[in-house]
């Protein structure tokens, strides 16, 4: 239920549905991946064939899904959706794969989480278009092989680094999407206001882009919070001024902290003078469990250049006591 959070919450899919770009002319930002993929598929256009598989490699809510099914309607193909965390058995791989179309592209999210006995067979099935069907247990087992009909894999991780070497370098193509610069997500937060019919000036764009966290999930997200106290507590129209009441409001500041993020800086550095303090104790002082701490808040605060792990614990940089508006003790006058 954070409003920072960069994976979706349940009740997001449709919303983010009606905002996903169509086309590759229509996604916003990714440059080189952008390119790049459209070599591959115009090529694969040309010569008449199905795609290669797709690696894309990526943070939450970068624009993972929303590629795969650019990649689909590009070639002028279906496209099958499902999770590595989804396919527990082999078998559930093979219904899967037996009944694809010809050319399909296969959407495999968190393809890092797969079982071990489905990700064997995928290598198959990604080289040679054949699985091999296990029926039977035991000595009287029997391998039948399957032929399956040419297919795209689009697998998406949020580190290629987690897969196995064997599976990775079956794709053909490994897109690695970088966290979006702010005048990107400037473009991508007019572009939902314009579907959404929004009033927006562009300072009040910018203002919210500078609070999205480089990801165009949370841009979207802080956009319709924006809308609703604009409608309620303004004319409508989003400025500047509008936006960064809102989210001041929402407890989003200017630089895309939230609640919890700003709780444990300022812990650090009120309580614990800056640091360096150990994990265990930081949450303790905020009320939070250890792993909260570690992989909610200090992620992105270690990504801002914020907060360091050191070997003794955690500490504050210059820049963390200058975005808090605290002045760090050795510096203060006296
Ligand atoms: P997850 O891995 O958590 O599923 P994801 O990387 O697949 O996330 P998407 O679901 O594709 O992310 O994107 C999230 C939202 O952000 C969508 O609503 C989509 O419209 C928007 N979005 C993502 N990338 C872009 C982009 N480049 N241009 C415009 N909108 C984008």
């Amino acid at each position: 239920d954070r409003l920072v959070a960069a994976d979706a919450d349940g009740e997001e899919t449709a919303v983010e549905a009606a905002l996903r770009p169509k086309d590759l002319e229509e996604f916003v930002g990714q440059e080189r991946v952008r390119e790049q993929l459209d070599l591959v598929l115009r090529a694969a256009r040309a010569r008449g064939a199905t795609a290669d598989h797709v690696l894309l490699s990526g943070a939450p809510g970068l624009g993972k899904t929303t590629l795969s099914m650019i990649i689909a309607a590009e070639m002028g193909v279906p496209i099958r959706i499902t999770s590595g965390p989804a396919i527990q058995h082999a078998g559930d791989l093979a219904a899967i794969l037996s009944s694809l179309q010809e050319g399909e592209v296969l959407f495999l999210d968190e393809i890092h989480r797969m079982s071990r006995p489905a990700e064997e067979m995928l290598y198959m099935a990604m080289e040679d278009f054949r699985v091999d069907v296990i029926v039977g247990k035991g000595p009287g087992a029997t391998a039948i092989p399957l032929e399956l009909p040419p297919f795209t894999l689009v697998g998406a991780t949020t580190r290629a680094g987690l897969l196995p070497p064997p599976l990775r370098d079956r794709f053909g193509f490994t897109g690695h999407m970088e966290f979006y610069a702010p005048a990107e997500l400037e473009r991508v937060i007019h572009r939902s206001a314009g579907l959404l019919e929004l009033d927006i000036e562009p300072a009040g764009a910018a203002e919210i882009a500078g609070r999205s966290r480089g990801t165009p999930r949370i841009a979207n997200r802080l956009l319709r919070r924006v809308r609703d106290y604009a409608q309620v507590k303004a004319d409508g129209v989003i400025t500047r001024e509008t936006a960064a009441q809102a989210l001041d409001v929402y407890e989003v500041d200017g630089r895309g902290l939230d609640r919890l993020d700003r709780a444990v800086l300022t812990a650090l550095l009120k309580l614990f003078g800056g640091g360096p303090v150990g994990l265990s104790t930081l949450a303790v002082a905020v009320g939070e469990e250890r792993e909260t701490v570690e992989e909610v808040a200090e992620p992105f605060l270690v990504r801002e250049g914020l907060l360091a792990r050191t070997p003794r614990g955690r500490i504050a940089t210059p820049a963390a006591w200058s975005h808090m508006g605290l002045v760090p003790p050795q510096q203060q006058a006296g």
